[in-house]
C-alpha cells in the first residue's frame, strides 16, 4: 500500500498551494461578507441570474480567479484526457482539495461535472458533457423522492417506453438547482420493476414539456433545492445515460467518489475552525491550557480522518471496492466536523454567532453535510453491512 503522490502530482499540489496563498488568502476578508450563493462551482448558475449589484461585484472577482487559475493550468484537472483534461488520480484530487481548503474563499478548480456524466455516448457528449466541462451548461441531480430518500431503491417515478421515447411520471424532492440548471440527471424505474432493478438514469433538459418546478426552498446553507413534478414528460431513448436498467450502479458510483471529497473538505473546514479557536486564545493563556486537551484530541482525530480519506481515494484509484471506506469517511468526517465547530462556537462564544462570522457560516454548511447524500444513520448501516459481508477480514489489522 503506497498512496504517496507521484512527482507530477506533487508539483501540481505545490502549484495549487501557491495559487491559494497568492490569490485566495488575500480575498478572505471580503468573502466573509459574501452571500452564500458563492459556495461551490455551481454558484455561477444562480449568481448570474441575479441583478443585485453586490452579487455582480462578487461574480467579477470569481471570474477573475477562474481566469488566473486557468492561465496557471489549474483547470480541467479531473477531466479525462480524451476530453482535454489532465485526468489526475483520486489521490491527487484529494491533495488539491486539501490545499484549496487552506482558505475559506469558496473556490473550486474546474467546472462542476458529475463523474457519471463521463458515461455520455454518441451525441450526448456534444450536447450534455462537453458544455458542462467548458462551464457553458450546468446539471442537477434528481434521485430523492417523497417516499425514497435514505433508501432510494424505493423510488417510484416511472419511465414507460413509448416508441422511440420514454414517458416520465412522478415527483422529486430536493434536487438542488433544478430551477436554474440546463438539464437534470434524473432516476426513474422501468414498469414492473422493484428495488434496485430497473432504475435508469435519463438526461432531461429543464425546458422539456412535462418538467415542472413546483417550488424552490431556501435552506440555511444558502442552496435552494426544489420540488419537481414529471407529468407525461417525453424523453427520447437516446437520452438514457449508461445502460437501461443499470441506474443503481451509476448512483452508487456518483456517491462513492464524492464521499472522499466530502472527507477532505470537512477536514479542511475543521482545521480552519481550530485555527480560529487558537487565534482567539492567543492572549488567554489560562483558558487556552484548559481547552488544549480538546484541541489536541481533535487534531489527533483529524489526522486519522486525513489518512482514511487518502487511503479510500487510493483504493478507488486501484479500482477496488470502496463502499466501506466511502461510508466511513462520510460518517466520520461530517460528525467530527460538527463536533469541532460546536466546540469552536462554545469557546469563542457570542461573537461567533454573528451571522457573518466564519463559524456561523461553517455551522450552517456543516450541518447539512450530515444529511445530504445519505444521512449518518445510513452510513452506519452500510458499514455494518460491510462487516457482515467481509466478516473477520475487516477486524484484522491491514
Ligand atoms: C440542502 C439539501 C440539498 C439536497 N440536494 C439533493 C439533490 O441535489 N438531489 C437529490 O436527489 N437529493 C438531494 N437532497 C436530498 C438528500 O439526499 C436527502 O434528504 C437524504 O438522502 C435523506 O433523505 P430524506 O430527506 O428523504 O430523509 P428520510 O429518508 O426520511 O430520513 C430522515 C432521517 O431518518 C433517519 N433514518 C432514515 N432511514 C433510517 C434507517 N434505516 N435507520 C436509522 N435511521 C434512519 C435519518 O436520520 C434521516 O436523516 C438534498 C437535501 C438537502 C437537505
Amino acid at each position: 500500500m503506497d498512496f504517496r503522490l507521484l512527482k507530477e502530482e506533487e508539483e501540481l499540489r505545490l502549484k495549487v498551494r501557491e495559487f491559494v496563498q497568492a490569490e485566495l488568502v488575500p480575498l478572505e476578508s471580503i468573502f466573509d461578507e459574501a452571500p452564500d450563493i458563492f459556495e461551490g462551482t455551481r454558484w455561477k448558475t444562480r449568481a448570474r441570474l441575479s441583478s443585485d449589484p453586490e452579487v455582480k461585484r462578487y461574480i467579477e472577482v470569481m471570474e477573475g480567479l477562474e481566469r488566473k487559475a486557468e492561465a496557471r493550468g489549474l483547470w480541467y484537472l479531473d477531466v479525462p484526457k480524451q476530453y482535454g483534461g489532465l485526468q489526475v488520480s483520486n489521490v491527487a484530487m484529494i491533495a488539491v482539495t486539501e490545499e484549496l481548503e487552506q482558505s475559506s474563499v469558496p473556490f473550486e478548480l474546474g467546472n462542476h461535472v458529475s463523474n457519471i456524466l463521463y458515461g455520455c455516448k454518441g451525441e450526448q457528449v456534444e450536447r450534455f458533457l462537453l458544455p458542462c466541462i467548458r462551464g457553458e451548461k450546468t446539471a442537477c441531480f434528481g434521485l430523492t423522492e417523497p417516499g425514497a430518500g435514505s433508501d432510494p431503491s424505493m423510488l417510484a417515478t416511472t419511465a414507460s417506453p413509448d416508441g422511440d421515447y420514454f414517458i416520465l411520471n412522478g415527483s422529486k424532492i430536493f434536487p438542488t438547482f433544478a430551477d436554474v440548471a440546463d438539464f437534470i440527471q434524473v432516476f426513474a424505474r422501468l414498469p414492473g420493476t422493484q428495488g434496485h432493478e430497473g432504475i435508469t438514469c435519463f438526461l432531461v433538459e429543464t425546458g422539456t414539456p412535462g418538467y415542472q418546478v413546483v417550488r424552490s426552498v431556501a435552506t440555511i446553507a444558502g442552496t435552494e433545492p426544489c420540488e419537481l413534478v414529471f407529468e407525461n414528460c417525453r424523453v427520447p431513448k437516446g437520452q438514457v445515460l449508461g445502460e437501461l436498467g443499470k441506474g443503481w450502479a451509476l448512483n452508487q458510483a456518483w456517491l462513492g467518489a464524492r464521499r472522499f471529497q466530502v472527507g477532505i473538505r470537512s477536514h479542511g473546514m475543521a482545521k480552519r475552525t481550530l485555527r480560529l479557536v487558537r487565534d482567539y486564545f492567543k492572549d488567554a493563556v489560562a483558558d487556552s491550557e484548559k481547552s488544549g486537551v480538546s484541541l489536541g484530541g481533535f487534531i489527533g482525530e483529524l489526522e486519522a480522518l486525513r489518512s482514511l480519506t487518502y487511503f479510500g481515494a487510493w483504493k478507488a484509484d486501484q479500482g477496488m471496492d470502496v463502499r466501506f471506506e466511502a461510508a466511513s469517511v462520510k460518517l466520520f468526517s461530517t460528525e467530527l466536523l460538527h463536533r469541532v465547530i460546536d466546540f469552536g462556537l462554545e469557546v469563542i462564544g457570542p461573537s461567533a454567532f454573528r451571522k457573518t462570522h466564519k463559524l456561523g457560516r461553517f455551522f450552517r454548511h456543516a450541518r447539512i453535510r450530515r444529511i445530504i447524500e445519505g444521512p449518518s444513520e445510513i452510513q452506519r448501516h452500510i458499514i455494518q453491512r460491510a462487516l457482515f459481508r467481509e466478516g473477520a477480514a475487516l477486524m484484522e489489522i491491514r
